[in-house]
């Protein structure tokens, strides 16, 4: 199981410094990295779109 990001992000960056496992990587929408991802839920919980769900 991971996270992904959906079409809602709008690329604010809030996300990125919540993960532990450096797994969330930069771009028109962000994107989490599926091998990395350990399934915490610390990015979800700062998104201001709520665009990051558990797949
Ligand atoms: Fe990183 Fe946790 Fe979000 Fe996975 S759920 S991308 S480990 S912050």
């Amino acid at each position: 199981m991971a996270y992904v990001i959906t079409d809602d992000c709008v690329a604010c960056g809030s996300c990125i410094s919540e993960c532990p496992q450096d797994a969330i990587s930069e771009g028109d929408i962000y994107s989490i990295d599926p091998n990395k991802c350990i399934d915490c839920g610390s990015c979800a919980s700062v998104c201001p779109q709520e665009a990051i769900h558990e797949a």
